[in-house]
């Protein structure tokens, strides 16, 4: 038995790197995958195919995170689509990094509303089915830099912080209903994002006790066990894939 199969599962920026690695580990072990892109159709058309390839229903929807009406179309497209939502990964996010001063009205607002707006979002409208199903997991993509700060992402860290913040006060709203809340926090992870750091080679792996980047399947291995009945006791957590860094 696959450990999550009969489960629907939505997961939010899966056309690339974190989430497109927790789409194909949920879909590996039998998921129905809804997934959102923002601007990669031909990736998102790409993945679809790929899933489809492990026997599960999976499609990619185009869908702005950070806007509430469309979080509020793509719940109710993918309550008809697919039935119900079991599982919620509030993957989706940018950065724009800059020192203070240089750091821009607009760059704070586009932050904050790709990250965090985007997790209340698309929570408000899970919580429906999974109440009245009375069984849910949402995971929420923290990150490293939300719990100890970095010096140039201070936009990205107040909104990673405050994800932290969102989980575990959602964690008490509705834990008496059998819905778990967490966040994942990854270290540095290698993708898109983290692209332009690779130049600095040894400086990042200094500030890394496992003295390597992390792998988005590292991630993904930890969304599965949210995800799944491997963690039903386990909510309001945060917890770290990071290679040590948060010690
Ligand atoms: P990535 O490679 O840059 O991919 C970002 C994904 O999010 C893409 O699929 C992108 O879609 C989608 N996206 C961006 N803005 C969106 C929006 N407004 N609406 C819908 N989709 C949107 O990022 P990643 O490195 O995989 O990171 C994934 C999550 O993990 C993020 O929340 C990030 O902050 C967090 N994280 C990453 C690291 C790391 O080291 N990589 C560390 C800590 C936390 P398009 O392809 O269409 O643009």
């Amino acid at each position: 038995m696959k450990l999550l199969e009969h489960k629907v599962a939505l997961i939010t920026g899966a056309s690339r790197g974190i989430g497109e690695a927790i789409a194909i580990k949920f879909a590996e072990q039998g998921a129905t995958i809804a997934f959102t892109y923002l601007s990669s159709e031909e990736r998102a058309k790409t993945l679809e195919e790929k899933l489809a390839g492990y026997g599960v229903k999976a499609k990619g929807y185009k869908s702005d995170a950070g806007d509430y009406k469309a979080a509020e179309q793509l719940a109710n497209d993918v309550m008809k689509e697919m039935g119900t939502i079991d599982i919620c990964v509030n993957n989706a996010g940018i950065s724009r990094d800059n020192l203070l001063l240089r750091l821009t009205p607009e760059q704070w607002d586009e932050v904050m509303q790709a990250n965090l707006k985007s997790v209340y979002n698309l929570t408000r409208q899970v919580i429906k089915p999974m109440m009245k199903a009375r069984s849910g997991s949402i995971i929420n993509l923290s990150s490293i830099v939300g719990v100890k700060g970095n010096p140039g992402q201070s936009c990205y860290a107040a909104s990673k912080a405050g994800i932290i913040g969102f989980t575990k006060s959602i964690a008490q709203e509705i834990g008496s209903r059998n819905i778990r809340v967490n966040a994942i926090a990854p270290g540095f992870i290698e993708t898109d994002m983290t692209h332009y750091l690779k130049d600095g080679g040894d400086k990042w792996f200094e500030k890394i006790p496992m003295h390597r980047f992390g792998k988005v399947e590292e991630v993904a291995n930890v969304a599965l066990f949210l995800a799944s009945g491997l963690s039903t006791y386990v909510t309001g957590q945060v917890i770290s894939v990071c290679g040590g860094m948060n010690t």
